[in-house]
């Protein structure tokens, strides 16, 4: 299993962090070790004092596949759940000032987070899929499907350019605006328009 990751997909992130709106999908990658397991405590990560929540979209591989047409993308997934990609941004901005890879920062033990999954339908897609994230009960980011720079077809079309595409692999798909901190103590709520997907305390 796969975990790919799309950075700075919706404008308005990419302007809060002070980065330029690209012009083909950023992808990065999480290995599998970075997929918190149900029923595991999430820790504050010992190396960094600026942890930051971004809620995504993720979608689920259903079938395999490489240099996957966009007009065919939607065959190759299935299901879709609300997350987190849990970023340390002081080690980020550390990287990123140095032109480093962002492994250190991102693909930690435990960074990713998925909630339930709920199966796709051509009705949902047809549609603008909002989600959301609260942070001890108040809502801290909010997004839309219609404000990604890259739609879901593309983003698996342009990752199947470059590597396979397995059953079970997972998409973040980016994170909207109003990106922040959390600290020990917080709790942490993604929400698919008003299904809650999943909680979390931060330990
Ligand atoms: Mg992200």
């Amino acid at each position: 299993m796969k975990i790919f990751c799309v950075g700075r997909n919706y404008a308005d992130h990419a302007k809060e962090l002070g980065n330029a709106v690209p012009e083909e999908p950023v992808i990065f990658m999480k290995p599998k070790t970075a997929l918190l397991q149900p029923n595991t405590p999430f820790y504050y990560p010992q190396f960094s004092n600026e942890l930051h929540y971004e809620v995504e979209l993720i979608l689920r591989i259903a079938k395999n596949g490489k240099y996957i047409p966009e007009n065919q993308a939607s065959k190759y997934y299935d299901a879709i759940s609300v997350g987190i990609d849990f970023t340390a941004r002081d080690v980020q901005a550390n990287l990123k000032k140095k032109g480093l890879p962002w492994e250190k920062a991102k693909a930690w033990d435990n960074s990713a987070v998925a909630g339930n999954w709920l199966m796709l339908s051509n009705e949902m897609l047809a549609n603008p899929i909002h989600f959301s994230l609260n942070k001890n009960g108040e809502q801290v980011q909010l997004g839309n499907t219609q404000d990604m720079i890259f739609s879901f077809d593309h983003i698996v079309s342009h990752i199947s350019q470059y590597f396979s595409l397995n059953i079970g692999d997972m998409i973040y798909t980016g994170t909207p605006a109003g990106v922040g901190e959390c600290v020990s103590g917080d709790v942490l709520e993604g929400y698919l328009e008003t299904q809650k997907m999943f909680e979390l305390e931060i330990k």
